[in-house]
């Protein structure tokens, strides 16, 4: 008989004026009997409605029927099927606007907590099979991935399980793209990324760090003298955009990828890091994303008391609403309806963010609502510290040094569906096509370019 409780297992955390003082892991996971009851939910329906609102297409009823039978490495050969980073999935993805939107147990209560349910799957793995993946027999080809995030980390890991000789190349000294320099420990924990990595090793994958595609080597290199038979680009998008308001070139502005890289990659907050960061007292993050709440609540931690502003009003933030409660929890301050129009400085250094007061305006024709100055309603806010969160674009050093490669005029690489480029036998996705989005999104690209790939391959 399933479970019709309403709403889902809460997730054990730490407590929230502990976690604002520590980089540790905020959720805890589920217990073997949470997760046991969480899993009683599913009416394993034979549609699965919730499928569809999964990009890798993970057979979701099956995993939740192995995890209530107590199979729970069959539950994780289910997932790993259609995933190659369940543990990360399990603790980043959207699920409520992915599988979670779509689950039935949603119309009348809480949907099934799939998310929970998969990391719970992947962490069980990782703490109780130590064997390593076994390496599939070569078919004698090789191809190159461009960026260790996870579209590249899909890619590869897609490519690999077909025989496929892989290597990825990374520009930073560590795998794992905006996983590793973008997500916060406590969101993230790096030994979780490594784990996940290691897993791809085993299945042959080699990866070289600190090479800059277009730099180190170009793409027609990997083509021409390295013999790589398709390439795919999965680079991302970490070019940081600033807002162009006076004052941001003062000492304490950072662009939230620059201060997130220092802090998660750098472990910039230890002592004796040979990349130090500022403590700031009091910090402003302008934007409404997940990347502005990580680089608030990684402010926190820092000991500064921290204010988010965002433009426009609480329904419209776009970062997941558990990561806005979190940040709420953790004490920090969001000043809606407003907008930065200037750092004010003293002596070099940031000493307050001067912001005009917004409010929205009536619908427009597709429903949305703008945010608009108020006349004469200026405010400022003391700060030392002002982190820019307002989106990212491409790297633009791979297209300029590759003949034949489109570009939008966002700096985005066009591809197709499939993840065909513009050149012939080059291929891309994540980030570095659409611009920022979530993680889960990037890997489906991944997933699909790498089957385009093989076909393509295979078909020469
Ligand atoms: Fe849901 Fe993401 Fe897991 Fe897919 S990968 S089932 S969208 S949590
Ligand atoms: Fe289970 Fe919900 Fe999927 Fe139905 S829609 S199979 S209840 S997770």
């Amino acid at each position: 008989m399933p479970n019709m409780r309403m709403d889902k297992n809460p997730m054990p955390s730490q407590d929230p004026n502990v976690r604002n003082k520590n980089f540790d892991e905020v959720a805890l996971g589920y217990t073997e009997e949470q997760a046991l009851d969480e899993a009683a939910r599913c009416l394993n329906c034979k549609n699965h409605p919730c499928m569809e609102g999964c990009p890798v297409q993970i057979s979701i009823p099956e995993f939740i029927q192995k995890i209530a039978e107590k199979d729970f490495e069959g539950a994780y050969q289910v997932i790993n099927r259609s995933s190659s980073l369940p543990a990360v999935c399990g603790r980043v993805c959207p699920q409520e606007r992915q599988c979670e939107s779509k689950c039935v147990r949603g119309i009348k209560g809480e949907p099934v907590a799939i998310g929970r349910l998969e990391r719970f799957v992947a962490d069980w793995h990782n703490k109780n099979v130590t064997a390593a993946p076994e390496k599939p027999a070569s078919n004698g080809h090789k191809a190159a991935v461009i960026g260790c995030g996870p579209s590249g980390l899909a890619c590869a890991s897609d490519l690999a399980k077909k025989g496929y000789d892989v290597t990825i190349y990374e520009a930073l000294h560590t795998p794992g793209g905006v996983l590793a320099y973008g997500i916060p420990e406590f969101r993230l924990p790096k030994a979780i990324v490594q784990k996940e990595v290691d897993g791809l090793k085993a299945l042959g994958v080699k990866i070289e760090t600190n090479v800059v595609i277009g730099k180190s080597i170009t793409v027609d290199e990997l083509f021409d003298e390295f013999g790589f038979e398709a390439v795919f680009i999965g680079s991302g998008a970490g070019l940081p955009r600033f807002m162009n308001i006076p004052g941001e070139n003062l000492n304490g502005v950072y662009s939230a990828n620059e201060f997130l890289t220092r802090i998660n990659l750098m472990k910039a907050f230890k002592e004796g890091s040979s990349t130090p960061i500022e403590h700031p007292k009091k910090a402003v993050i302008v934007g409404g994303g997940n990347v502005a709440m990580d680089a608030a609540r990684s402010a926190k931690r820092l000991g500064a008391d921290v204010t988010i502003v965002y433009r426009r009003s609480m329904e419209e933030l776009p970062a997941r609403k558990e990561e806005v409660e979190h940040a709420i929890e953790e004490g920090i301050v969001f000043k809606l309806l407003n907008n930065p129009i200037e750092v004010v400085g003293e002596d070099g250094r940031v000493k307050a963010v001067r912001c005009q007061e917004m409010e929205l305006s009536e619908p427009d024709e597709s429903g949305r609502r703008s945010p608009v100055p108020v006349e004469g309603k200026i405010n400022e806010i003391e700060a030392d510290c002002f982190i820019v969160s307002i989106g990212t674009s491409p790297n633009p050093l791979i297209k300029s040094t590759t003949d034949g490669l489109d570009t939008n005029k966002r700096g985005c690489i066009v591809a197709d569906e499939s993840g065909a480029t513009t050149r012939e036998g080059v291929f891309a996705g994540g980030d570095a096509v659409t611009g920022a989005a979530t993680v889960i999104l990037a890997m489906g690209a991944g997933k699909k370019a790498a089957a385009a790939m093989d076909e393509y391959i295979m078909n020469k």
